[in-house]
């Protein structure tokens, strides 16, 4: 048996109209400033969905489910979705998709950066998103950063620009290792698991896509991951120079994590970092408001 058949609405799901048709009947023209570009395709949808390390009873956290293809899939598969969207449009044509949930469906009206997507989605819920990709990166740092660890959330399996998965996996000494590589390798294995082209979206948008999926661990030291976050926001503002002028006032921390102040920050590993955070602690003095971004 599958988890939908022992728990979900599939029948009632299949009986749906077709998303174009739900899109045409709602008037649901993609608003670029929403991030909307919408995937059609449900064999690529289900592909998606089945990529969520689900088991019987689990709920799942979609950002902006737009006219409901990944929130079918999700639903098909048995998951119980709370999905948060921010387009009214929207809303209003999920009104079938939610009663033909029958109760599995919570849809909420709103901006995923202003809720409290752990009251809504509650201990232990995965995230799936085809992400609006204006908003995406604020979203996922929001994640990372959770306290307390291990987080409310079991795993994460989001759509981004490439540019910015590649950013998200990326080992000291690739071209898009930053910030967020850093802030991802400190708590989660993260991995790109497909790779999408334009063309798999509707309307296509100018960049690829692709899936890549978090899984919360251990963080890599007994650091406070603020620490890390303000470190290496500070250090990659200035990636290109050496520490001893990008991190100019920490000095006796990187010479206390045994680090050459000569290399630069693209060159530390998340273990690195770690370390100059370390000894940054219990300083209390703090580090000064954070520059740059991810
Ligand atoms: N999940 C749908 C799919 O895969 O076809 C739509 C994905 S589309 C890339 C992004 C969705 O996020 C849109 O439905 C958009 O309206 C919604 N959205 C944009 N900004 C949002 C925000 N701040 N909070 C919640 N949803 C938002």
């Amino acid at each position: 048996m599958t988890l939908a058949e022992a728990s979900g609405p599939a029948s009632r799901l299949d009986g749906l109209p077709p998303l174009r048709d739900v899109i045409a009947a709602a008037g649901l023209r993609a608003d670029r400033a929403l991030g909307q570009n919408f995937l059609l395709d449900t064999n690529l949808l289900d592909r998606i969905a089945a990529l969520v390390p689900l088991a019987a009873g689990d709920t799942v956290y979609e950002v902006g489910p737009g006219p409901g293809g990944l929130t079918r899939a999700l639903l098909k598969r048995g998951a119980r979705v709370v999905a948060v969207e921010r387009d009214r449009r929207a809303v209003a044509a999920l009104a079938p998709l939610v009663e033909a949930a029958g109760g599995q469906l919570h849809l909420v009206e709103g901006d995923a950066l202003a809720v409290d997507a752990r009251a809504l989605a509650g201990e232990g819920a995965h995230i799936a998103a085809n992400l609006p990709y204006n908003i995406a990166t604020p979203l996922l740092v929001g994640w990372l950063l959770s306290e307390p660890w291990p987080p409310w959330w079991r795993s994460a399996t989001l759509m981004f620009q490439r540019e910015v998965a590649e950013r998200i996996v990326a080992r000291p000494g690739d071209p898009a290792y930053g910030r967020l590589s850093v802030l991802a390798a400190f708590r989660t294995r993260a991995r790109i698991l497909v790779r999408l082209p334009a063309r798999a979206f509707v309307p296509a948008p100018k960049v690829e896509s692709a899936v890549v999926q978090l899984l919360p661990q251990a963080p890599v030291a007994d650091v406070a991951v603020a620490r890390v976050a303000d470190l290496t926001a500070r250090a990659f503002g200035q990636r290109r120079k050496m520490l001893r002028q990008s991190l100019r006032g920490y000095l006796p921390a990187v010479a206390a994590a045994g680090i050459d102040p000569t290399r630069r920050a693209e060159t530390l590993g998340v273990a690195e970092f770690a370390a100059i955070a370390a000894h940054l602690e219990p300083a209390g003095a703090g580090l000064p408001a954070s520059e740059g971004g991810c």
